[in-house]
């Protein structure tokens, strides 16, 4: 099986499973966990920030960003799409009681200076109180598009007389740096607090971390802890996340080529009803836009070998990652192409 489906999908190799098998560990609840310790004093000076938690998933992460930034009712800003606003199980509201500003904000989820100024409410007993604005970069739901590093510091300035804090969900950071060259360090500057995920491209089995200053991230510790998300020796699995950091990120490049052949390829089957936006192939991911429904179009790939998700209702996402070769691309279109015509020969049969 050729599996295309996420970055999530990626298996520990063998060089990090040694480093895991020899991960020095101990409570992390107490503070004695040195690998983990390690790991976010790591992150911490990776993104220029005071201090990082260690946490089980980037949703964690992001709903810490959420829960020490904001009180209940406040409403945070987001562009459309957003995952923490479509994919996070309404975590938000759930959990920290805000309400998310997304109508007219962050067309495929680019916010502009001007959109943002004009989301924040006004001060008044009947207004929500903005508190919080929220940036994705690498932009998922636009096809791991890069947000425009001018644009998040146009942001910063305009929001910045307004007291509002400033979020970075940096699921796919290192894909960002990766393809822009800028490093994290400055991506994430302009940021209050950054999330970022291990167990993405960078291919560790369980993590992600927030970073930001000292007093948020010691209210997120507690936060953590309160929502069941305190870890024991969980140096075991923050190994892993260390081993990728090290290793994995300037490979990411591969990825990223990996995805415009992909892409190219696809497209030179001049396969009728499919398109895909070679421009916005930045990163990891390619949308492919088909004219008919993509559930059955997966379905057929699935049978022949490829697994890849329909992502809307006519729109497959193929994602590249550390476990799947420029080989076994060219044989994914090969396969794709495939399922298509099945798929096209049934509909008019
Ligand atoms: C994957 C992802 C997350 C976090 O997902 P988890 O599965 O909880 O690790 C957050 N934001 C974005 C943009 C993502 O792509």
């Amino acid at each position: 099986m050729i599996d295309l489906r996420s970055d999530t999908v990626t298996r520990p190799t063998p060089g990090m499973r040694q480093a895991i098998a020899h991960a020095e560990v101990g409570d992390d609840v107490y503070g004695d966990d040195p690998t983990t310790r390690g790991l976010e004093e790591e992150v911490a000076q990776l993104l220029g920030k005071e201090a990082a938690i260690f946490t089980t998933s980037g949703i964690m992460a992001n709903q810490l960003a959420l829960g020490v930034q904001t009180r209940p009712g406040d409403e945070v800003i987001v562009g459309e799409g957003a995952h923490v606003f479509s994919n996070e199980g309404a975590a938000g509201a759930a959990l920290s009681n805000v309400q998310f500003a997304v109508t007219g904000v962050g067309r495929d989820g680019f916010l502009t200076a001007d959109e943002v100024e004009a989301a924040i409410k006004p001060v008044a007993n009947w207004f929500p109180r903005t508190s919080l604005v929220w940036i994705e970069n690498t932009i998922n739901r636009a096809g791991g598009r890069v947000f425009p590093q001018a644009d998040v510091r146009a942001i910063a300035d305009r929001i910045a007389p307004h007291g509002l804090a400033l979020h970075l969900d940096g699921a796919r950071i290192w894909n960002a740096s990766a393809a822009t060259q800028v490093s994290v360090t400055e991506l994430a500057a302009p940021f209050d607090t950054v999330s970022v995920c291990f167990s993405k491209g960078l291919g560790a089995p369980v993590g992600s971390a927030l970073a930001g200053p000292a007093a948020r991230i010691k209210e997120a510790r507690r936060l953590r802890h309160r929502w069941g998300g305190g870890m024991r020796q969980s140096g075991i699995i923050a190994a892993g996340a260390r081993y990728a950091l090290a290793h994995h990120r300037a490979r990411l490049v591969e990825d990223h080529a990996n995805a415009r052949r992909f892409a190219e390829q696809l497209l030179a089957q001049g396969l009728p009803g499919l398109s895909v936006n070679l421009a916005g192939v930045e990163t990891n991911i390619v949308n492919i836009d088909l004219d008919t429904p993509a559930a059955p179009v997966s379905l057929a790939a699935r049978e022949l070998g490829l697994l890849i998700n329909a992502s809307a209702p006519r729109r497959l996402r193929a994602v590249t990652h550390l476990d799947v070769t420029s080989a076994q691309i060219d044989e994914a279109v090969t396969l794709l192409a495939r399922a298509v015509h099945a798929c096209r020969t049934h509909r008019s049969a």
